[in-house]
C-alpha cells in the first residue's frame, strides 16, 4: 500500500526499510537531510512537509521522540491535519494515553483516525521485524493496516480506544528501565565486593534474576563498554516519566515507578540526554568509587 512515514531515527530508518522490502511505496519526511537518504536510494519519495506526506497518501506512519514533537507533526501548522488524502495517522511513539487521546480527538474533527501504535524490542527487534506492535484504536482502520504494521514484528490489538495501546507500552518499558536500573545496581555491587561482572550476568542468566537486562542489554553493550544499543536516555526518562504520570493519574501505587523514576532522572542529568540508555550504570559506578574493564563479546 501507498505509506507516508514521518520521523527516520534510529526506529522509523529500518522500520521504513522494511516496508519498502516488503512491497510498500513510502512517501517520507524527516527534518534531517541524512535521515531521508538511505531511503530515498531504495525508491522512497520524498515530501517538503507533514502536511504535504498527508496530501498524498491516505495512510501516515510517525515515528517520533517527543509527545511535543508528535503534536506538533500531527496537529500543528503544516501537519498532517492538512492532508487533503490522509485517511489514518499511526503514531509509532511512545506518547503515552493522553497525548494519544488529545491527538485523536484533535484529528477526529477532519474525519482523520487516529492508531496508537507504540512498539517495543529495540533497534535490533526493529531491523529484524520481531518488534512488538502495540495497537488501538477502530478496529476496521486496523485490520486495514495490519499486514503493514506486521511487518514490524507481532500485532497485539490492545483495544479501541485511543492511548490504550500507550499504556501498555509505558508499563512494558517501566519494567524495562526498572530491569536495567536494578541489574545494574546488583552488578556494581558485586564488582566492589570482587566478583566478575561477566559471571555475575551468566549466574543470574541461569537463576531466578534473569531479566532482559541481563539476557540483552548487559551482554551487547554494558559488559563490552560499548554503550551503543541505540537508544537515547533522554527517551528511557521520557517513558519513565509518562507512566508515572499515567500511575498518578489512576491513583494507583507507584513506588518503585518513583524510585526508577529518580534513578534515570540522575543518569539523564549526569551523562547527559543523548547519551545511550545503557550509560545506566556509570553514575553508579562513580558512587561505588568501582569500574570494571570491558569483557565478554558482543553479540
Ligand atoms: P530518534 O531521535 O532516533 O528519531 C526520531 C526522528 O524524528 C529523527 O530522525 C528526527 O530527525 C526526526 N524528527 C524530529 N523532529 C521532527 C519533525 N518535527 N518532523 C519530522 N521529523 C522529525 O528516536 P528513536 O529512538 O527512533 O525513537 C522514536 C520513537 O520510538 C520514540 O518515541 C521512542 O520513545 C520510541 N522507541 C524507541 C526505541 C529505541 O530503542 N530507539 C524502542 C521503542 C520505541
Amino acid at each position: 500500500m501507498d505509506i507516508g512515514f514521518i520521523g527516520l531515527g534510529n526506529m522509523g530508518q529500518p522500520m521504513a526499510r522494511r516496508l519498502i522490502e516488503a512491497g510498500h511505496k513510502l512517501v517520507i519526511y524527516d527534518t534531517r537531510n541524512d535521515a531521508v537518504a538511505p531511503l530515498l536510494a531504495l525508491g522512497a519519495q520524498i515530501a517538503s512537509s507533514p502536511a504535504d506526506v498527508a496530501d498524498r497518501v491516505e495512510t501516515v506512519m510517525a515515528s517520533l521522540p517527543e509527545p511535543s514533537i508528535v503534536t506538533k507533526v500531527a496537529t500543528g501548522a503544516g501537519g498532517v491535519i492538512e492532508g487533503k488524502r490522509i485517511k489514518r495517522f499511526i503514531d509509532l511513539s511512545t506518547t503515552g494515553s493522553q497525548v494519544a487521546a488529545e491527538i485523536a480527538a484533535a484529528l477526529a474533527k477532519k474525519n482523520i483516525v487516529q492508531i496508537d501504535s507504540p512498539v517495543s524490542g529495540g533497534v535490533s527487534g526493529a531491523v529484524k521485524g520481531t518488534l512488538a506492535v502495540m495497537v488501538s484504536g477502530p478496529q476496521a482502520d486496523i485490520d486495514i493496516v495490519k499486514d503493514a504494521l506486521g511487518v514490524f514484528g507481532k500485532v497485539f490489538v490492545i483495544g479501541n480506544q485511543a492511548g490504550m495501546a500507550q499504556t501498555m507500552k509505558l508499563a512494558n518499558n517501566f519494567l524495562s528501565a526498572t530491569a536495567l536500573s536494578a541489574t545494574s545496581e546488583a552488578v556494581v555491587m558485586g564488582v566492589k565486593a570482587g566478583l566478575d561482572p561477566a559471571v555475575m550476568i551468566d549466574v543470574i542468566n541461569a537463576g531466578s534474576g534473569r531479566n532482559t537486562a541481563s539476557t540483552d542489554k548487559f551482554p551487547k553493550a554494558i559488559l563490552p563498554r560499548s554503550f551503543d544499543l541505540g537508544f537515547a536516555t533522554a527517551l528511557m526518562l521520557k517513558d519513565v516519566r509518562l507512566c508515572l504520570q499515567e500511575a498518578k493519574a489512576l491513583g494507583v501505587p507507584n513506588e518503585v515507578m518513583s524510585a526508577v523514576a529518580a534513578n534515570w532522572e540522575a543518569v539523564n542529568a549526569e551523562n547527559g540526554g543523548d547519551s545511550d540508555f545503557s550509560t545506566v550504570i556509570q553514575p553508579l559506578e562513580r558512587r561505588a568509587g568501582v569500574t570494571f574493564a570491558a569483557t565478554g563479546k558482543k553479540s
